[in-house]
């Protein structure tokens, strides 16, 4: 048992396991408040009240993974697409005009020659319709150290690989038993992308079955210990038709109650990383819009600093949900722009437009 109270341990410069326990499982409103406020006041201290924009393409769902929780998961039997080149080059220059600093690139997991090539071709066509200024998220799973090496060649700076959760057993519990699906791959992959010099972020899924606080805190641990520079998770939703929907069902967390807990524990696991880690990139992630429709507003107020406002173009986003209930599935790129940008100045932050907004964190370490 920890002895001490929220507030000494709110005060201390560096946290043991015990005490980020004790934080996620914080239960009092009091208590709570208290956690979110000084996560807050760190975002304050050590970034800005700036929140930046890195608009998502999701352009394709191929995906040669069949991960338990995914709705794009290779056995899933949705409509697969790939977007050609020329929507990339539509929905980028948007961003570009519209004054977003950087784009990320996502899409399901595929390693073929076809795929890298597609890759290469769309971080050049994002450089060229902005002359070079739009910075690159790339969220493109597990690849060989060379095609890391290659698309940070070709001037993609960051790069967004969720570690998912560090617990070895849950882990297995939600991925196929297979070589294709394996954390220490994972983390090597974590190890490759620094080595060649991008900013690397990671996360976790928050709210999975059987997870525990004792998980997340080592989760937490595992970031810190990474040095990692970036942040993006959110809680767990459940998705029909994948194997671990049934599970989830039948261990009820698919209640209005289950659900506010997950959007509570993602909220204190984002305002925890802004604590103990300080001075990283933290995204409010579109998944905890789909629990609580201000779920994104909260992430701010509780220490995040990034969002990423989905820019696919319309007739792609239903064929890209992930899980269900998706949000913004019939916006276009116009609407999510004037919704997020109220959403930040409702909670008194700005938007960083035309800014990259590289995590300190990545520049601190490029110091020493
Ligand atoms: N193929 C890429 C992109 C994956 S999709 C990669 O491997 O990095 C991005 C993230 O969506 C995943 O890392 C996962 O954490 C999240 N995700 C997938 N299904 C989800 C679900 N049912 N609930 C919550 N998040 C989910």
């Amino acid at each position: 048992m920890n002895n001490k109270n929220v507030s000494t341990i709110l005060n201390q410069s560096t946290f043991s396991k015990e005490d980020i326990v004790f934080l996620l499982d914080l239960s009092s409103d009091n208590d709570i408040d208290l956690l979110f406020k000084k996560a807050y006041e760190v975002k304050l201290q050590h970034l800005s009240n700036k929140a930046y924009f890195r608009g998502l393409i999701e352009f394709s769902n191929y995906c040669i993974k069949d991960c338990l929780y995914c709705g794009i998961r290779k056995s899933s039997e949705v409509k697969r697409f790939l977007m050609s080149i020329n929507d990339i080059s539509k929905m980028s220059t948007w961003a570009f005009n519209n004054n977003y600093g950087s784009v990320t690139l996502q899409s399901g997991e595929r390693t073929d020659k076809d795929f890298i090539e597609f890759s290469n071709q769309a971080i050049k066509e994002i450089k060229k319709v902005s002359n070079d200024a739009l910075g690159i998220t790339l969220c493109l799973g597990e690849q060989s150290y060379d095609v890391y090496q290659k698309w940070f060649d070709l001037k993609a700076h960051r790069y967004l690989l969720r570690i998912e959760t560090t617990n070895e057993q849950l882990y297995k519990s939600i991925h196929p038993n297979d070589s294709l699906h394996s954390l220490s791959n994972r983390i090597d992959c974590l190890k490759s992308l620094k080595k060649i010099g991008y900013q690397v972020g990671t996360g976790v899924m928050i709210g999975l079955p059987n997870q525990t606080t004792d998980m997340l805190a080592d989760d937490i641990l595992f970031f810190k210990k990474m040095d990692i520079d970036m942040i993006g998770m959110g809680p767990f939703i459940l998705s029909k038709d994948t194997p671990l929907y049934d599970k989830a069902i039948s261990l009820g967390l698919d209640s209005t109650e289950a659900k506010k807990y997950r959007t509570l524990l993602s909220l204190k696991m984002i305002a925890i990383c802004r604590i103990v880690l300080k001075d990283v990139n933290i995204a409010a992630t579109t998944a905890l819009q789909a629990l609580d429709p201000l779920g994104r507003e909260k992430g701010l107020k509780a220490g995040a600093n990034i969002l990423m406002p989905i820019i696919t173009l319309p007739k792609f986003r239903k064929d890209y949900q992930l899980y269900d209930d998706k949000p913004c599935l019939d916006d276009t790129a116009d609407h999510c722009k004037v919704c997020l940008s109220s959403r930040v100045h409702s909670v008194g932050d700005v938007i960083g437009f035309n800014k990259w907004g590289d995590s300190p964190h990545f520049k601190k370490r490029n110091l020493l």
